[in-house]
């Protein structure tokens, strides 16, 4: 008979210092996908979810969605939206229980969102609180298994209320769909009565900016040789290695390590207090100065291979940027760069664009409008030249299949009529992480053939531009809610001291 196990995925990356407010609308314009929806949302993705269901028949497990709710990072998620979320997957887990019984959960969370109201009236740790009312709800004999985000906090509640936890190993993260196949396998040997998980987690005093987390290269190669070195050994199931997302400011943020040994739990902290220990020592590693926008930009223009992407890093809407800031497209402009292209959110010029009609010129103040301290609005004369509803389906190796939606888009020219004679600039409606090269190429932009390219990604769009990104990759330091110098930050509750705030 099969195993009735409950899956569900709510998955918010929340920044303490992001001025972009997360209410329940933040979750999806078209709302939330429930039930057999979850299905349908998620079928031949290259998703976590995706990986339970592909896993499901040759496991046995007969799969209940909940909901599967996702928005793009921005501030700590509200009380009332996250109350809703929470909620309905613990009544989808009550109606299973009803209909027959739950044999274990199969959960697709994030690992760094805050909710407002949990810490004392602080927003605290939403991914810990939802797993222990999983586990208070299920009792312990049923397997909680998770899947979490390589930009994890991993706390305490965190470990304390699953079986398994199960971090992403890729940073771009194009191992979502490999990590719901190893969730469910994990799931299906408890089930079965073959593995006994118990973990360890390790958290060194550290807290990485994102900025050389990538694990192409820098210490989080390093990092992961060591935990599958660990894993190579009998008796540990995995050791994950989440470097921390650094704009989470509560009271267990840091690079966190959690090792997975099975019935073993010395072993598991041995393996955890090991990789977290190397951490430790390649801190300095994590830390990277970036070029200002015009030394940058001079880079660029030097460079005989193109495109060359510009990454307006601080303002990584993936992490919890607005979206809108102006720094690096106002150098651009004032230097008269052309055959360029790039993305913003601005609904106010994309109403100016519907508006003036294709083939219309208009003047428009492009961004700036979020948090003026990130910059004022850049003003250009443009013409527009392609509008469109903003539905796509994502190509690149991140998240494939899955369909977007980001409102009414438009595409200015500055400088001229003609794709390569000007700066081209898709705008949207809605806040989006730009990380896949079709939010160019659905608008009917070819980024492969522009000599410069303004991405505002910290790393996930180098999954999609790099293969095409001959010039190669500029990362650019300017002001933006997701900027890699965390000095900038007023923290009031990390735990302190911590590197690289505090002398270490
Ligand atoms: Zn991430």
């Amino acid at each position: 008979m099969a195993y009735r196990v409950v899956i569900g995925r709510i998955s918010h990356e929340s920044n303490s210092f992001s001025p972009v407010r997360t209410g329940i609308e933040a979750f999806g314009a078209d709302g939330i996908p429930e039930g057999q929806e979850v299905f349908a949302h998620h079928r031949g993705t290259r998703t976590a979810i995706g990986g339970f269901m592909d896993l499901a028949g040759e496991l046995g497990l007969d799969l209940i969605p909940t909901l599967a709710a996702h928005a793009v990072p921005s501030a700590p998620v509200a009380a009332a939206a996250f109350a809703w979320m929470k909620g309905r997957l613990l009544d989808g887990i009550r109606a299973a229980r009803t209909a027959g019984r739950v044999d274990g959960l199969l959960l697709d969370l994030h690992g760094a969102m805050l909710a407002e109201g949990l810490d004392g009236g602080h927003p605290g740790d939403g991914d810990g609180d939802i797993l222990r009312a999983c586990r208070d709800l299920v009792g312990p004999g049923v397997p909680i298994v998770c899947v979490l985000d390589l930009h994890a906090n991993l706390t305490r509640a965190m470990v304390g209320s699953s079986d398994a936890l199960v971090i992403y190993r890729t940073n771009p993260h194009v191992d979502m769909y490999e990590r719901g196949v190893e969730a469910a396998r994990l799931l299906g040997g408890v089930l079965d009565g073959r593995i006994r998980p118990v973990q360890a987690l390790a958290k060194p005093p550290m807290l990485p900016p994102t900025i050389n987390q990538r694990t192409g290269e820098g210490p989080m190669v390093a990092l992961l040789a060591r935990a599958a070195q660990w894993e190579g050994r009998a008796g540990i199931l995995r050791v994950g290695v989440a470097p921390a997302f650094p704009y989470n400011d509560f009271g267990e943020a840091g690079l966190g390590v959690v090792a997975v040994a099975d019935g073993d739990a010395a072993l598991a902290r041995q393996a955890a207090d090991d990789v977290a220990a190397l951490a430790w020592e390649l801190r300095g590693q994590f830390l990277k100065r970036l070029p200002e926008p015009d030394a940058a930009l001079a880079d660029a223009m030097g460079r005989a291979a193109r495109p060359v992407v510009l990454a307006d890093v601080a303002d990584n809407p993936g992490g919890g940027g607005t979206g809108d800031t102006t720094a690096v497209l106002r150098t651009c402009l004032d230097a008269g760069v052309r055959d360029a292209m790039a993305w913003i959110h601005d609904p106010d010029t994309v109403a100016r664009a519907f508006a003036a009609g294709v083939g219309g010129e208009a003047e428009f103040a492009l961004g700036g409008r979020v948090e003026p301290a990130f910059g004022a609005p850049v003003r250009v004369r443009a013409y527009v030249h392609a509008l469109s509803d903003g539905r796509f389906v994502l190509r690149g190796p991140q998240s494939t299949g899955m369909r977007m939606g980001i409102g009414r888009t438009a595409v200015l020219l500055v400088g001229g009529q003609r794709v390569e004679d000007s700066f081209a600039i898709v705008a949207s409606e809605l806040r989006t992480a730009p990380n896949d090269a079709e939010i160019f190429r659905f608008v009917g932009l070819e980024p492969s053939r522009a000599r410069l390219l303004l991405i505002k990604s910290r790393g996930h769009f180098r999954a999609s531009f790099e293969p095409l990104a001959a010039g190669g990759v500029i990362e650019v330091d300017a002001p933006g809610a997701a900027s890699p110098d965390l000095a900038r930050f007023p923290y009031r509750a990390v735990p302190r001291p911590i590197f690289p705030l505090d002398p270490m």
